[in-house]
């Protein structure tokens, strides 16, 4: 995806205005570790910075993204990028293998080439070892990328070869050019926090979205007694199959309660709680737990917080 809105954002970005300058033929350095838990966004970033070492037609130091190059980016078709560990499941060791073979033979259809590893978080420590070998003692037409939503999953031998680079949540005034200022928009902006990829997602099913957080809303200024439980039960039962996004955005309204966005009776301190309480069952739900237990865990947390009485 490399919608022109999301690009305009990135080259008005911080981070990217100091990334961007490395990716030039005689600046790019060996090694980089990008850490982000914001998928789209960690994606757009890269795109737009090979596009930019790559572009035959740059104009103002920015890619053109309509040249052969730029469209091969695009499109993944560029031979001398090379992308691993896509899936969700760890890296093997064959994966890692086939890198450092890829390493050492020169690129096909320029000067430099690009060997990206997409899911950092999926390398083992077996692998990481495997892997430092390579970057240890990379030819100088090779650069080797390694995204990660988690950067405590790597070694610190890797780290310390890498220039590392943690990208920021994206400013809200930058979602509010994505997604536009309307009184929805702006609920989507703020329970995204600064993530583009779940700005998108709200975005791509907007209706779903408002439902959801007229339901955290309901939550955090109707849900008050057990009186109330049946309802919200009959709520998450019947949206069982997406509880994991409904305690996300249930979530993004008690932090921007928290933050003193939206106003509520509840205190600072349960508000602090349930958010937990959020992250702790959208865990659970990770964890293929029963639905109705994380259920009951959810609603009863909730109300025991609101009650005082946890
Ligand atoms: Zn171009």
């Amino acid at each position: 995806m490399q919608d022109k809105r999301i690009i305009k954002i990135l080259q008005e970005n911080v981070d990217f205005k100091l990334i961007a300058p490395n990716f030039e033929n005689d600046k790019i350095g060996a090694s980089y570790l990008f850490v982000s838990a914001d998928e789209i966004l960690a994606q757009s970033f890269l795109e737009l910075c090979l596009q930019k070492f790559y572009c035959k037609n740059l104009k103002d130091d920015m890619p053109c993204l309509e040249c052969e190059n730029c469209i091969k980016i695009k499109n993944r078709t560029h031979l001398d990028v090379v992308y691993f560990g896509k899936g969700e499941s760890l890296i093997k060791k064959e994966e890692i293998k086939y890198l450092l073979e890829s390493a050492i033979t020169k690129p096909f259809e320029s000067e430099h080439k690009f060997l990206i590893i997409e899911k950092g978080e999926n390398l083992s420590e077996i692998t990481q070892n495997l892997l430092l070998k390579t970057i240890e003692d990379l030819p100088s037409f090779v650069t080797v990328i390694i995204f990660t939503k988690s950067i405590s999953k790597i070694l610190p031998t890797i780290k310390s070869r890498c220039q590392t680079y943690i990208l920021k949540p994206l400013p809200k005034q930058s979602l509010i050019a994505l997604l536009g200022s309307t009184e929805k928009s702006l609920h989507m902006v703020d329970v995204s926090d600064g993530i583009l990829s779940k700005a998108i997602q709200y975005h791509e099913a907007s209706n779903v979205f408002e439902d959801r957080y007229k339901f955290g809303i309901s939550m955090l200024n109707a849900f008050s007694s057990s009186a109330d439980m049946l309802k919200y039960v009959a709520y998450l039962n019947k949206n069982k199959e997406h509880l994991k996004d409904i305690f996300e955005i249930v979530q993004g309204v008690f932090y921007q309660a928290l933050k003193g966005k939206i106003a509520c009776t509840t205190d600072e301190k349960a508000l602090a709680k349930i958010v937990r309480l959020c992250n702790d069952c959208c865990d659970l739900m990770e964890k293929n737990i029963l639905t109705n237990i994380v259920i009951d865990k959810f609603l009863l947390g909730v109300l025991k917080i609101k009650l005082n009485r946890s």
